[in-house]
C-alpha cells in the first residue's frame, strides 16, 4: 500500500490536513488549482494590531510556507485534478500540472509589471499573502504567445526567472486516499443591489476592505483615496436571505465583521464608526466583550463624552450617492417607525459565503454528494471508501473550526489507510 495522500486544495482545510499528515511521516501530494496555497485566506488581513485578536489568518500563511518547504509534500500549483480512478486499494491520479512561466529565482521585485504592454498585465503576483511569493505570466493575456514577439519581462528580470518555454506537464501519483477540501466563495455583494456596491464608488464588500487592509495596512476611500473618518459597516450582506439563496448564517462574518471594526479604530482612533447588525454571532467569544469594547470607545465634545461607535440593530434599507463621495444610508430604528438618512465616508458590507461547486467529472469520480445548497456531505470519522471531504465546502466555518475538523479528518485518513511510516 502506498503511503501517499491526495490533498485537493489548498485552503486552511487542505494545508491543516498537509501538516497533519506529513507529522503523521506520511507523503502529501498538494494539488492547487490557483497560483498559491492559503485559499480565500491568502486575501485577509491579520486583525491584530499590538495584541493577537485569533482571527486565524496568520495559521494559514505560516503552514503555506511549511508545507512548501515540506520534503513529504509535493505541491502542484496552477493544477488540476484529471481523472481519479481505484487501483490496489488506493486511487491512481492524473494530474495537470499547469505552468508558471516564471520560477523560483523570482525575487518578487515588480519591475516587470511595471513594463508589461498588457492592460490589466499580464504578470501578476500571487494574490495577498499566498505563498510563494514567484511570479506568474497569465498565458491568456500574455503578448509573448500571441507571436508579437513581446520579451519585455524578461529583458528587466534581473534574476533570469522569465522562462517562457514553461510546459504544462501530465504526472500521475499513486495514492492511497484522497482528501478534497474545494472551499468556499464570498456572497458577491452586488447581489443586494439596493445597498449600492458595483454603483456607488464609497461602498465596498468586506472582502474589498480586507484586501485593501491587507495590502496597505490602513483603509482608503476608493472615490479619492481619503482616509475615512465616518464608516458604517452592515452585516448579514447576502446571508440569511432567500433571495441570493444563501438562507443560512455565514456563522463566520459577525467574528470578522467585529474584528474588522477594532482593527478600524486601531489604526485610526477619530474614526466614528456605526455597526449596523440583525444578530451578533461571534462564535467562540462572548458578545458582551464587543459590545464593551463598542461602549468603550468615546470622544470628549465640550466637556462630554460622546459615543464613537453605535451599534445598530437595523439593517439599511437603501444607499444612495453621498454629495461630493461618500453615500448615505437610509435606516430605521428598532421601532420601524421612522427612517434616518445618515451619510458616512464609506460603507462596507460583510458579504457571507456559498459552497465552491466541485468540477463535474471530479464529483462523480469522487462520490460527492451535495445537499440542496450546495454543501458538500461532511466527512465526520471513518471513512470506508478512502475518500474524506472536509472544509467550509461542507458548512460555513472559520478558519478555527475549518483546521480542527480538517486535523481529525487527516488523522483518520493516515491511521486508517496508507502504510507504515516512510
Ligand atoms: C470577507 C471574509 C473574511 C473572513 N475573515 C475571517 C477571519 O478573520 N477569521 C476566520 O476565522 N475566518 C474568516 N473568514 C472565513 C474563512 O475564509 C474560511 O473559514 C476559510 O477560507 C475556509 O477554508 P477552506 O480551506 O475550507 O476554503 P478556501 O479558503 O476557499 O480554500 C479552498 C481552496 O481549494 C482550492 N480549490 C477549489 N477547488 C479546487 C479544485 N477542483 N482543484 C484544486 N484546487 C481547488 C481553491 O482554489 C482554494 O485555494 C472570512 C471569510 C470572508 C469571506
Ligand atoms: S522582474 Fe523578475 S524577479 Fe522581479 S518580480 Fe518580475 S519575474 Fe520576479
Ligand atoms: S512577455 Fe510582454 S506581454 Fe507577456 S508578460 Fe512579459 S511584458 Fe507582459
Ligand atoms: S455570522 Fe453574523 S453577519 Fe454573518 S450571517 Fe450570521 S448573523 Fe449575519
Amino acid at each position: 500500500m502506498t503511503n501517499k495522500v491526495l490533498v485537493i486544495g489548498g485552503g486552511a482545510a487542505g494545508l491543516a490536513a498537509a501538516k497533519t499528515l506529513v507529522d503523521m511521516h506520511k507523503e502529501v501530494v498538494l494539488v492547487e488549482k490557483e497560483e498559491s496555497l492559503g485559499g480565500l485566506v491568502r486575501e485577509l488581513t491579520c486583525k491584530g494590531v499590538s495584541e493577537c485578536r485569533n482571527c486565524g489568518v496568520c495559521y494559514v500563511v505560516d503552514r503555506a510556507a511549511e508545507i512548501l518547504a515540506e520534503p513529504a509534500a509535493e505541491v502542484f500549483l496552477r493544477s488540476e485534478i484529471v481523472s481519479v480512478d481505484r487501483k490496489d486499494e488506493g486511487f491512481m491520479v492524473r494530474i495537470r500540472s499547469g505552468a508558471r512561466y516564471v520560477s523560483s529565482s523570482c525575487i518578487g521585485c515588480g519591475r516587470c509589471v511595471e513594463v508589461c504592454p498588457v492592460e490589466g498585465g499580464a504578470i501578476h503576483p500571487p494574490k495577498g499573502s499566498g505563498r510563494p511569493t514567484t511570479y506568474w505570466i497569465d498565458r491568456d493575456r500574455c503578448l509573448h504567445f500571441k507571436k508579437k514577439k513581446c520579451e519585455r519581462c524578461a529583458e528587466v528580470c534581473s534574476t533570469d526567472a522569465v522562462v517562457y518555454d514553461d510546459r504544462a506537464t501530465n504526472v500521475t501519483r499513486h495514492v492511497s486516499s484522497v482528501i478534497l477540501a474545494s472551499g468556499i466563495e464570498p456572497v458577491d455583494a452586488s447581489e443586494v443591489p439596493r445597498l449600492g456596491y458595483g454603483s456607488i464608488p464609497d461602498v465596498m464588500s468586506s472582502v474589498d476592505a480586507e484586501r485593501i487592509l491587507n495590502e496597505r495596512g490602513r483603509i482608503v476611500r476608493p472615490s479619492d483615496g481619503a482616509a475615512p473618518k465616518k464608516i458604517a459597516m452592515i452585516q448579514c450582506v447576502g446571508s440569511r436571505s432567500e433571495k441570493t439563496g444563501v438562507e443560512y448564517c455565514s456563522k463566520f462574518c459577525c467574528k470578522y465583521g467585529t474584528k474588522i471594526a477594532q482593527l478600524l479604530m486601531d489604526i485610526d482612533p477619530d474614526i466614528d464608526l456605526d455597526f449596523y447588525f440583525m444578530d451578533l454571532r461571534t462564535l467562540y467569544e462572548p458578545q458582551d466583550d464587543f459590545k464593551r469594547w463598542a461602549a468603550s470607545k468615546k470622544r470628549k465634545v465640550e466637556k462630554k463624552k460622546v459615543p464613537q461607535v453605535r451599534l445598530i440593530r437595523s439593517m439599511p434599507s437603501q444607499a444612495y450617492p453621498g454629495d461630493g463621495g461618500g453615500v448615505v444610508l437610509r435606516s430605521s430604528g428598532e421601532s420601524d417607525v421612522e427612517t434616518t438618512d445618515t451619510p458616512y465616508d464609506l460603507a462596507i458590507l460583510s458579504v457571507g459565503m456559498r459552497p465552491r461547486a466541485v468540477p463535474e467529472a471530479l464529483g462523480s469520480s469522487l462520490g460527492v454528494e451535495v445537499d440542496e445548497l450546495g454543501f458538500m456531505r461532511c466527512s465526520e470519522g471513518e471513512s470506508s471508501s478512502g475518500m474524506f471531504f472536509i472544509g467550509a465546502a461542507c458548512e460555513p466555518m472559520d478558519i478555527e473550526e475549518t483546521i480542527t475538523k480538517a486535523i481529525a479528518a487527516a488523522a483518520e485518513a493516515a491511521a486508517q489507510r496508507t502504510g507504515g511510516s516512510r
